[in-house]
């Protein structure tokens, strides 16, 4: 039985299955309860480059560092700040390995009209790509949610992109990025991705969307990005679960 199918059932389960919010509690309920996602999971204008949240009224689509500098990736998207009560699911869904939650997290992201049409609008040259563990930390956790959303993004929605965990790979062990100020962060990474020697060709003039659960500064988005780039894709945009809050 293959990822996909798995997914799927997984999904089919946490639909049928009566729970307990995770949230507020309240039961029965969905993994998140409908007045919990009406009181802490409502969409935020955002940046169409970098995702940081924008004012309401702001008329432009771009915050104003991306407009000032090109921020390295075509486009990028989020679902969630990253604030209470993601941040606590997002730790539990990665550190707690509650992989189930990645149907949850899939479906969020889905329910945004603008990654919706995003993601059904690739065409199968393109690629749906996890931004990779590094070994030491896959052997670890045991497995890599930005994988598991990958696959249920997949699962879940129209799109015909090719997911896959070996093209990108994490070839050093970094520190975690949360230990370090934001300009240690890029310097941190130098260095940790780099395309599978063999099949770098398949990246040449192709798009492709990287997948996270976190995105904090996004240095590790904007390496991976050029990492990519150095390899022939042409675009290279993101979709993440959660994105901090501009600082
Ligand atoms: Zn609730
Ligand atoms: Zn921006």
């Amino acid at each position: 039985m293959n990822f996909s199918v798995l997914n799927g059932l997984r999904g089919l389960l946490m639909n049928r299955i009566p729970s307990q919010c995770a949230v507020c509690r309240s039961w029965p309920s969905a993994p998140v309860c409908h007045d919990c996602m009406m009181r802490f999971g409502q969409a935020r204008k955002r940046c169409r480059t970098c995702a940081l949240e924008l004012p309401a009224q702001r008329l432009h689509t771009q915050c104003a560092r991306c407009l000032r500098e090109p921020f390295g990736l075509d486009a990028c998207f989020a679902a969630l700040p990253y604030a209470f009560p993601w941040a606590e699911l997002v730790s539990r869904y990665k550190f707690d390995s509650q992989t189930g939650w990645a149907t949850f997290m899939a479906s969020t992201l889905l329910d945004q009209p603008a990654v919706r049409d995003f993601l059904t609008q690739l065409t199968p040259d393109d690629w749906l790509l996890p931004l990779p563990l590094s070994t030491e930390r896959l052997a670890w956790r045991g497995f890599n949610q930005a994988w598991e959303l990958s696959c249920a993004l997949h699962c879940q929605s129209a799109c015909r992109a090719t997911t896959d965990a070996s093209l990108l790979l994490r070839i050093r062990h970094t520190r975690p990025q949360s230990e370090l100020q934001r300009s240690a962060r890029l310097e941190n990474l130098k260095g940790a991705f780099a395309v599978e020697p063999l099949r770098a060709a398949e990246l040449k003039g192709r798009r492709v969307v990287l997948v996270d659960d976190v995105m904090t500064s996004g240095a590790s988005l904007l390496t991976a990005a050029s990492v990519l780039r150095q390899a022939g894709a042409t675009h290279v945009s993101a979709v993440v679960l959660t994105r901090t809050a501009p600082t």
